[in-house]
């Protein structure tokens, strides 16, 4: 479960890492006030899970109440890469001398944890990897020995950061972790952690990830839980019990089984095409499930086209077809939809699709000319 910027924020508060006094706001004028309880200088920032937020205009700075409520004006309703602006963080602007970077995650890879800290904040941590190397530090912490306080200061000395930060960071460091073990995380990520005109070392943004098979170890998540929910189109598929999550492209991917829409998205890719989700109807599935996947890609109102890939083994492909008829005859399906099946009762289900000779179903053979076809009949 990914959480909100402020969300995050939340559990940062809750394990003392600091962060700007700031307050949530849902309307312009909800924002107005914020601005003058905080008092000063503040920053508006919308609140989408989705990076890059400052470049797509969706933080401002504003200075008194007026100023904030325009600033919140502006953002609350932006489309920022598919994402609906629904709410502002409303912070006291930090005086930034310096910014830096700081994150732990779960390597799978390595069975271990991996922390990294950078003295080149507010960028792109894959592009300091690749072109500044000395300027991040990574360690890997093996989960039965925990953090040790060398490695805390192999982080802070290795990374470059200023002199003056060491210590704020070391803190914020070893909170970090603590709050990943005992909240469940799988990713805590601030990006910046800054330093202040004044010396104090904050935490200006934030990202958290928790693993959703913990969940049920921190019921006091569940209101974090339920906000999250939010975005019509998950909520859409969560009631249907269909795994799917959204991504900025504009091909609806439809698949069965994780791996193959894993595949599905990067042979997409490689044609030229950029996802608009990722649905997993699983193993299984039937007309009913395909033809409510359908209705959940359908209602993102920037697609372009739709690619239904669908490898049968358990699936059979004739009740896949028989979903999609199905869907197409109820739903306004204003895309073309092409339809790769392979695998058990390929031939029956490709033969239910031609009797129906809907406008919209484009047929295909295999995966690469399916992602081939997807990109070329986007409308
Ligand atoms: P992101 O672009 O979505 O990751 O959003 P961030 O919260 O990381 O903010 C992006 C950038 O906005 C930061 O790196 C800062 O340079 C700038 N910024 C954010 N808050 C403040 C603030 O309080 N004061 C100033 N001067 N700049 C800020
Ligand atoms: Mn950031």
């Amino acid at each position: 479960m990914d959480l909100f910027e402020y969300q995050g924020k939340e559990l940062f508060a809750r394990w003392a890492i600091p962060i700007p006094e700031g307050k949530l706001a849902t309307t312009p004028d909800e924002a107005a006030s914020a601005a003058t309880t905080l008092g000063g200088k503040v920053v508006v920032k919308a609140q989408v899970q989705v990076g890059g937020r400052g470049k797509a205009g969706g933080i401002k700075l504003a200075d008194g109440s007026d100023e904030t409520r325009q600033a919140a004006e502006s953002i609350l309703g932006m489309d920022i890469k598919g994402h609906i602006v629904e709410r502002v963080l409303i912070e006291k602007a930090s005086d930034i001398e310096d910014e830096y970077y700081a994150s732990i995650l779960l390597d799978r890879a390595a069975k271990k944890y991996l922390l990294m800290v950078s003295s080149k904040g507010g960028m792109d941590i894959e592009e300091v990897a690749a072109n500044e190397p000395d300027a991040l530090a990574k360690i890997h912490i093996d989960p039965l020995l925990g953090l040790q306080s060398f490695q805390v200061n192999q982080l802070v000395f290795g990374s470059g950061i200023d002199a003056k930060a060491r210590s704020g960071a070391a803190e914020i460091i070893r909170r970090m972790f603590a709050l990943f073990i005992e909240a469940d995380a799988t990713l805590v990520e601030i990006n910046p952690m800054i330093l202040t005109g004044q010396g104090e070392v904050l935490a200006l943004d934030s990202k958290v990830s928790l693993d959703d098979s913990a969940l049920f170890r921190h019921p006091d998540f569940e209101e974090l839980r339920e906000v999250v929910a939010t975005d019509p189109q998950e909520r859409m598929a969560k009631e249907r019990d269909l795994n799917f999550i959204k991504l900025d492209g504009d091909i609806g991917i439809i698949g069965n089984g994780a791996g193959l829409v894993m595949a599905t998205l990067d042979v997409v890719d490689q044609a030229g095409g950029r996802a608009a989700n990722f649905l997993d109807v699983g193993g299984g599935a039937g007309a009913d499930d395909l033809s409510n996947a359908l209705e959940v890609v359908l209602s993102d109102t920037k697609l372009g086209s739709v690619l239904v890939n669908i490898f049968g083994g358990i699936t059979r492909c004739d009740l896949v077809a028989e979903g999609i008829v199905d869907a197409v005859g109820r739903l306004d399906v204003r895309v073309p939809i092409v339809v790769r099946l392979d695998g058990t009762n390929a031939e029956e289900g490709r033969r239910i699709l031609s009797v129906a000779s809907h406008p919209q179903i484009v047929p295909a053979e295999t995966m690469s000319e399916a992602a081939g076809k997807a990109v070329e009949v986007k409308v």
